[in-house]
């Protein structure tokens, strides 16, 4: 798909007039439009929902924008769930989606009231010691060697995640006989997938096996969760995943499979983070250098711990020089921030028009795991992060952090002192 921008280069020198690079940029109308499609793709079964994995985009006025279009949060941490609640969700608006949890984690989400999704069988015990046992639960299945995983979260037999098939009978019907009610069924299998059909197939297998375990244990499930990871066109040469042929294709099996087996009314939850806010951010950034050596480099003001995705998975970013025409790629660049780790590329043997010093250069798709998964290394600060209006205003929602906040964590009083 064609990369686009949702601001001309008059606009952007604007905004940085106001606001330094580096920062990420948040476009609500595209996101707002996307998470209305999703919803219309889905409408056919009526307790879709979308839980935002809040990992993605940690921000509240993100969290807000998802929550004014029914979305709910998936979180997976204490700070992920009092963020959702500042925000105001509450309850089964939120899902818990743990692994390897604390106890204090459990208990807040427990207070919540939002669902707990459990990832081990031995988790039941831990839960019922520190939070007790809640009235809905939710478990996470790993399918291990029936299915194939992908890049990013790996062989499902290898992946950390999840109950074994056997576990998952185990776990329903220790649960059954501690009194639950209601029951959920989870999986996350793969992350940034672009085949369509891989989601019907994992919708397919949560289908079968809700089936099995209610014809083993009598249990009546309200919801499967296929978890999210539905993948984004990084590159110009991919599509994005067609949502209503993936949920027509749900549809069909879940008429022959939940309709036939009076398992209706069953809800559909999916909890995807990229697909949701991944291609409407952007980093912008300033180029500061150009070096010629082995390599002719560009070095911006931006670096890897702003956008750790290139180094951390020689992940694809798209790359658009402000204000130079797209026909005049006539160079190549690798293109650097200051990062005292030689992965610190945003891109490497690059095709790009002619850069100059003072250039601004906006790296795209960094609505998801991107300001999100920034650190502090190299005494780096965390950039800000805006968001572009509906009326083309820029605001803040995340100020850019300054030395203060990365040294607020010390006590330089006692320094000098034997300590
Ligand atoms: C990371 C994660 C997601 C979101 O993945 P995306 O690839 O951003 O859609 C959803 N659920 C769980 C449990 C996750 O760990």
């Amino acid at each position: 798909m064609r990369k686009t921008l949702p601001f001309t280069k008059k606009q952007i020198v604007e905004i940085i007039k106001n606001f330094e690079t580096p920062f990420h940029i948040y476009d609500e109308k595209a996101i707002v439009e996307n998470a209305i499609k999703l919803n219309k793709a889905f409408s056919w079964n009526k307790g879709f929902r979308e839980y935002f994995a809040v990992k993605a985009l940690p921000n509240p006025y993100i969290l807000e924008i998802m929550k004014r279009q029914g979305f709910g949060a998936d979180c997976s941490s204490y700070a992920e769930l009092i963020l959702a609640q500042k925000v105001g969700l509450k309850g089964e608006d939120i899902m818990f989606t743990s692994n390897d949890a604390a106890a204090k984690e459990y208990i807040k989400a427990k207070d919540l009231g939002a669902i707990i999704n459990l990832d081990d069988i031995s988790h039941i015990e831990f839960l019922k010691e520190h939070a007790g046992i809640p009235d809905i639960i939710c478990f996470r299945y790993n399918p291990g060697k029936l299915r194939k995983g992908n890049a990013i979260i790996g062989k499902p037999e290898e992946a950390k995640y999840g109950l074994t098939r056997d576990q998952l009978f185990k776990a329903y019907k220790i649960m059954k006989q501690k009194g639950v009610k209601r029951f959920g069924l989870h999986t996350m299998i793969a992350s940034n997938e672009l085949n369509p059909q891989y989601f019907v197939d994992t919708a397919n297998m949560l289908f079968d096996l809700i089936l099995e375990i209610n014809k083993t244990l009598g249990i009546t499930f309200e919801f499967i969760n296929i978890g999210g990871g539905i993948g984004i066109p990084y590159r110009e040469d991919q599509k994005p995943v067609d949502l209503s042929l993936l949920s027509r294709k749900i549809e069909r099996i879940y008429k022959e499979k939940i309709v036939k087996n009076n398992l209706h009314p069953l809800k559909l939850f999916m909890e995807n983070g990229r697909m949701i806010t991944g291609p409407y951010g952007y980093l912008v950034t300033t180029v500061l250098h150009k070096k010629d050596t082995y390599k002719n480099y560009v070095g911006l003001d931006a670096s890897m711990a702003n956008l750790m995705r290139p180094g951390m998975y020689g992940a694809y970013h798209h790359i658009t020089v402000m204000g130079k025409s797209k026909k005049d790629k006539t160079k190549i660049y690798d293109v650097t921030g200051s990062l005292c780790e030689n992965n610190d590329k945003f891109a490497i043997d690059r095709r790009l028009p002619k850069v100059d010093i003072g250039d601004i250069l906006v790296i795209h798709d960094t609505g998801a795991h991107g300001h999100a998964m920034g650190f502090n290394y190299n005494g780096k600060l965390r950039s800000a992060e805006l968001l572009l209006k509906p009326n083309g205003k820029a605001v803040l929602i995340r100020r850019a952090e300054t030395v203060d906040d990365y040294f607020k964590t010390i006590d330089f009083r006692t320094l000098g002192r034997q300590i």
